[in-house]
């Protein structure tokens, strides 16, 4: 029987423990191991109450600092899993991913890493281990989550189904939710912040165009969700595509922003609240985006408040498999109030924990257990695209879709 770690014990590894047990022939039994151990115990309670007598995995808690391998390892020898869900945040995906090479488990996460004091995203460091983990036997799956994750799968899948060659790519994400407050973010408000204030920049050529935070908007009509503002963003996934999907001539990610957010990001960041440099405070020494990040609402609180749809897509161009130039959209809807019904967060927190869920799924079944290091565009994507119309995000194809300029 094959066990599986979870590490953190937020919103995505609320939901994502939520999916293991609703899927428990391949999740007989879980740990759920994070920094507090009173939020691992949180969701346990949550699941078993939500599921009662349903409930046929055996979960158990556990409490670990992430930022220590030793400890990690430890964890890991004395529960034994097949493979380590890393949940936590990416400050923490060296370390596991050193523990899991230790141990010689398989290793899965849903963001790459980033240094603690440098706002700056990249896969290199994860990279890295590639021939140690090809050594070793065991897979490390890198952005299991919806982007990167889901994207990059629907990127393997329109190349092995509708392309030919893929020349252009747009990623639209586009949440359309409402959670009544001023200034919230979906997901971990450091990361989230940290993300946001960055430059954007986008890949063409064979080159990286960098551009000012929020400098190239465009307007898109989402189904289901209707009219939005949307901003050209650096994210991680262009890094891999750039590197993994031959032909491309450009690669880009938007993701809409309501202008409230906005307003008080600026703000926000005009008053020095999202620096990572650290200032002393009445003799402490603190972060401000770190103090910022406690005083705004927790993300897992947002679920129970939370309406309208989140619609995150992927429009691509190129030659199709009959040679003939080719445009296709695929994209899928999720309902903050359903998913928030179905396991007590919102759609941010379940579209990331679905997708961890199911790549876990993936190695467990031994459809991805390649000894290496791999995104998510490299792996084939049939059985995770199936999973996804089964485990609840199921997507929609658009063969006429309209162009972003
Ligand atoms: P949260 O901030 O809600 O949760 C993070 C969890 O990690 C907390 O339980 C925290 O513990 C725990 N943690 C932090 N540091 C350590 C440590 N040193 N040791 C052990 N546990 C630690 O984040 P989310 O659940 O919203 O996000 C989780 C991950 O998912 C992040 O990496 C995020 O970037 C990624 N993500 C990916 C997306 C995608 O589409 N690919 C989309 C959204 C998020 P404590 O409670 O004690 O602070």
């Amino acid at each position: 029987m094959k066990k599986t770690l979870i590490i953190g014990a937020g919103g995505v590894a609320s939901v994502a423990a939520h999916k293991c047990a609703q899927n428990h022939e391949v999740f007989p039994e879980f740990m759920i191991a994070s920094r507090t151990k009173s939020k691992c115990d949180d969701i346990k309670t949550a699941i078993e109450k939500r599921m009662g007598k349903n409930l046929k995995s055996k979960i158990t808690t556990a409490s670990v600092n992430a930022d220590n391998v030793a400890e990690l390892v430890t964890l890991i020898n004395s529960y034994k899993p097949h493979i380590v869900m890393n949940l936590a945040l990416p400050y923490q995906d060296l370390t596991i991913m050193e523990a899991c090479l230790q141990t010689g488990v398989h290793y899965l996460d849903t963001a790459n890493y980033e240094p603690l004091d440098t706002a700056k995203f990249e896969y290199k460091w994860q990279w890295a281990f590639d021939d140690r983990y090809k050594k070793a036997g065991i897979a490390g799956i890198l952005g299991s989550g919806f982007d990167p994750g889901v994207t990059s799968i629907w990127t393997a899948y329109a190349l092995k189904h509708h392309f030919n060659e893929i020349h252009y790519i747009d990623i639209l994400d586009c949440n359309g939710g409402d959670h009544g407050y001023p200034f919230a973010t979906n997901f971990s408000p450091e990361i989230n912040i940290r993300e946001v204030a960055a430059n954007g920049r986008y890949y063409e050529n064979g080159k990286w165009i960098e551009t000012k935070p929020m400098e190239i908007k465009r307007e898109r009509n989402f189904k289901e969700v209707g009219q939005k503002d949307m901003y050209l963003m650096y994210h991680e996934e262009l890094e891999s595509m750039a590197k993994h999907i031959p032909n491309l001539k450009r690669a880009r990610f938007f993701m809409t922003f309501g202008q409230s957010y906005l307003t008080h990001l600026k703000c926000l960041e005009n008053v020095g609240m999202t620096s990572i440099e650290p200032i002393k405070f009445n003799g402490i020494d603190i972060v401000p985006i770190q103090f910022l990040a406690k005083v705004l609402p927790d993300p897992s609180s947002l679920g129970a408040r939370t309406k309208g749809k989140t619609h995150i897509g992927v429009l691509f161009q190129g030659i199709g498999k009959d040679n003939k130039p080719k445009k296709y959209y695929i994209y899928n809807v999720c309902n903050h109030e359903e998913c928030y019904k179905e396991v007590g967060s919102q759609a941010i927190s379940y579209t990331t924990g679905v997708p961890a869920m199911i790549g876990a799924m993936m190695n467990l079944n031994g459809i991805w257990d390649k000894p290496g290091v791999w995104n998510m565009e490299q792996l084939d994507p049939d059985a995770f695209m199936e999973a996804l119309n089964k485990w609840g995000l199921p997507w929609v194809e658009d063969f006429n879709p309209e162009l972003v300029d």
